[in-house]
């Protein structure tokens, strides 16, 4: 049978699939089952960082592989340790603890718990636990119960109610409505500094800012969700570090890029004491938190092949390189249907011109568009229903930023 008809008859209807079945990749390429190249500007949704099938990390997956797959938390995973020390060490730069998950989804549940665990710790003056994280507008979060709670898109939360108890929503961006969305029960504030699939929206400093005072004046936690934007995708180690440098947020959640295709999430917790003898830390101690695949030594030897190329390629900055590049090939570009470029690093947006594209029946302007890339040989990822996402890979080139140009225009 074939792929789409085994899709149909097996495989729970949840996705919107493209016909297209690839079954290779190298690079910033891949090649479907007819043997039709493309240029693949979507990653794996910003997965694949460092391109497919880089020799390190196909190297460092199959040395593994042959010595070790799986052993239990149970035990020291020296994988996991090494890895957890380069994070903090390397890319974080400030003293604290991961978790390992399989997922960014997981990652947020493990953050979100943490807040709950402080705010048991932290409580009311009366007493009473601590227990509601903010949101914002057009966040993503994940789609388990608690990522999908904390996800502030009715789209997403449809036919779920009731939901997970203990989330309230705030406008993105907005300085002057944050301090309204404060409630005693408050215990958190939880944000993408930038946003992937909410259609590419950039924090601004000033409410980076203006969350992280908020955050110290009512004793919360600033949590941010770096799933799609960190590890070098927006041009910088650390998505915050972009936008507003000398703020120091309590938890971070990663996950997309860190594996470069292998499954791999986790969050960090700051050391940073919240009494006289005790650390935010320390709040998830022995038997509040486990994940029986988390940080295997498959998974963490993966993921540091990932993260020593893009340290020692300096992946970040060729980010903002490149980032400058297509923006560059944007304004010298002669066409009407996009208006700008949203974004950082080479987590990028074009927005689309209202009513400059007809939409194919049933679908949005940015999947349209995204279907006649895609004809053309380019693959892009739709955010949001107005904006086409451009996600290549961390180690593109200026020849195949170029390309897509090429292609997008062919397409127009
Ligand atoms: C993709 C994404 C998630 C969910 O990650 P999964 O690995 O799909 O569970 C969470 N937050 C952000 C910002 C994301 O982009």
């Amino acid at each position: 049978m074939s792929t789409a008809a085994d899709f149909q008859n097996y495989v729970l209807p949840t996705y919107g699939r493209f016909p297209i079945v690839p079954v290779k990749g190298s690079g910033a390429y891949l090649w479907d089952d007819a043997g039709k190249k493309y240029l693949d500007f979507c990653t794996g949704i910003a997965v694949c960082s460092i391109g497919h099938c880089h020799p390190a990390l196909t190297a460092a997956i199959t040395q593994q592989a042959a010595e070790l797959l799986h052993v239990s938390n149970l035990y020291q995973i020296p994988q996991q340790a090494k890895l957890a020390r380069s994070i903090v060490e390397d890319h974080v730069k400030i003293p604290g603890k991961i978790f390992f998950s399989n997922s960014g989804a997981e990652a947020n549940d493990g953050m979100i718990k943490t807040a709950r665990r402080f705010g048991h710790a932290q409580p009311q003056a009366d007493g009473t636990p601590r227990f509601e994280v903010i949101t914002f507008s057009q966040s993503f979060h994940g789609r388990t119960l608690g990522s999908m709670a904390a996800t502030a898109q009715a789209k997403i939360q449809e036919g779920f109610s009731p939901l997970l108890p203990g989330f309230r929503y705030a406008p993105f961006n907005d300085v002057d409505t944050l301090h309204a969305a404060l409630s005693p029960n408050t215990v958190a504030l939880m944000l993408e500094p930038i946003q992937g699939e909410g259609g590419v929206n950039v924090a601004t400093p000033e409410f980076l800012r203006a969350a992280a005072k908020l955050a110290q004046e009512h004793n919360l936690l600033l949590m941010f969700d770096e799933v799609q934007a960190g590890f070098g995708r927006c041009g910088h180690a650390m998505a915050w570090r972009a936008l507003a440098p000398e703020i120091e947020p309590d938890c971070i959640s990663w996950a997309k890029g860190m594996g470069g295709g292998f499954p791999i999430g986790c969050f960090w917790v700051s050391d940073r004491k919240i009494n006289d003898s005790t650390t935010l830390s320390s709040v998830m101690g022995p038997g509040s938190h486990g994940s029986t695949y988390g940080g295997t030594p498959l998974a963490c030897a993966a993921s540091q092949a990932v993260l020593d190329v893009i340290l020692k390629e300096n992946l970040a900055d060729h980010a903002v390189a490149m980032e400058k590049q297509i923006r560059l090939r944007f304004q010298e570009w002669q066409q009407h249907l996009f208006t700008s470029v949203k974004g950082m690093g080479l987590l990028l947006g074009l927005s689309i011109r209202p009513d400059a594209v007809t939409p194919a029946e049933g679908k949005t302007p940015a999947q349209t568009l995204v279907a006649r890339f895609m004809e053309q040989g380019l693959l892009t990822v739709p955010a949001g229903p107005d904006v086409v996402r451009l996600l290549p890979p961390l180690n593109v080139t200026a020849a195949e930023i170029d390309e897509a140009f090429a292609k997008m225009n062919a397409a127009l």
